[in-house]
């Protein structure tokens, strides 16, 4: 139950109440408690201090459309993702930052397409720990240099809870990636700050744990949280992941944050993704994540499902034809 408190609620009293009822606390225009949405109606003191209060199903509570149905905006400078925009953000760039000049051919053909978001990972969640980690800060340092240089901005993933900080420092969009989508670490320390989160769902997880993941950064504090669905393990094995587009649907249609499609990762194969982008794209969604490098073949992770700038170049132009048959705009 998420509970609005009077407005001349102090914040000792707000936070009294959150003990005595087991409640996370947050502060918008009013005071918010969120209890279990087990309880369904305020009693006692807490009901003496409710202003209103909403009921959800499930533990998918701030993210659900039953507390608010309108979507959640999520502003990434000037660039507005979800709210009542038709917004379709398209994100490229390459998996992993791997030298400058690999970063920054990624970055101008960007700017020669006129995309607004640059993606590429410094700190790498490698299934193995013999392959390429990422660069790490000297490759957060390049990215940065490329969104002064350039005007980007920039979305790269956080591999543990320590990284928060200097990622918030140089991008604009911190990834939480398919295997950290339950560090708590991670998730408890990005509801601290407002800036945006993708978050990205573990292969191996539901729907439900997936946006209750959600629910820890909602409920720190940080409302612009966009939800990314990357493929998840079925029994099939001629692709890399199953990307679940049912999945997607129920996201839109019971969640109230933006959701980004990401079919590089789903299918794992370069020779799909462009026809995967465009049937992600006619779902409406709220952006895609596309992975380009300047020479896959030579990649230092990830090689075989990269886009060459080519390929690249003929999608984007036929996305942005998807775009409008669905009453989407790219940007
Ligand atoms: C990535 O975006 O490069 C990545 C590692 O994705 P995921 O976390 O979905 O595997
Ligand atoms: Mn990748």
């Amino acid at each position: 139950m998420i509970v609005h408190l009077n407005k001349d609620t102090s914040r000792e009293e707000a936070e009294m109440l959150a003990e005595k009822y087991e409640a996370a606390l947050l502060e918008s225009e009013r005071m918010i408690l969120v209890t279990s949405a087990k309880v369904k109606e305020p009693q006692g003191a807490l009901k003496d201090a409710t202003h209103e209060f909403f009921v959800t199903d499930t533990d998918i509570q701030l993210a659900s459309k039953q507390y608010m149905k309108s979507k959640r905006q999520v502003n990434i400078g000037e660039l507005v993702i979800g709210g009542s925009s038709n917004n379709s953000v398209v994100i490229t760039g390459p998996c992993s930052v791997e030298s400058e000049e690999q970063i920054e051919a990624s970055a101008k053909l960007c700017v020669e397409l006129g995309v607004k978001v640059f993606r590429a990972g410094a700190y790498k969640p490698r299934t193995s720990p013999y392959t390429f980690q990422g660069m790490g800060l000297a490759g957060l340092k390049l990215l940065d240099k490329m969104r002064s240089k350039y005007g980007l901005k920039i979305i790269t993933e956080v591999r543990d809870s320590t990284h928060v900080d200097e990622i918030i420092e140089y991008a604009d969009i911190i990834q939480i990636g398919a295997k950290s989508m339950y560090d708590h670490g991670i998730l408890r320390k990005c509801g601290k700050t407002n800036k945006p989160v993708l978050l990205k769902r573990g292969f191996g997880t539901t729907l439900q744990e997936f946006v209750q993941s959600a629910e820890f950064i909602l409920s720190g504090g940080n409302p612009n949280v966009m939800l990314c669905e990357r493929g998840i393990r079925t029994f099939e094995t001629k692709t890399r992941f199953t990307l679940d587009l049912c999945g997607a649907a129920w996201l839109k249609e019971y969640t109230n944050l933006p959701v980004i499609l990401d079919p590089s990762h789903a299918i794992g194969y370069a020779y799909g993704v462009p026809d995967l982008a465009r049937a992600c794209m006619a779902m409406g969604v709220d952006g895609l994540l596309i992975e380009t490098h300047p020479n896959p073949k030579v990649a230092q992770s990830d090689a075989e499902q990269q886009l060459n700038f080519e390929q690249f170049r003929d999608l984007y132009q036929s996305l942005k034809k998807v775009a409008e048959a669905v009453g989407k705009k790219v940007v």
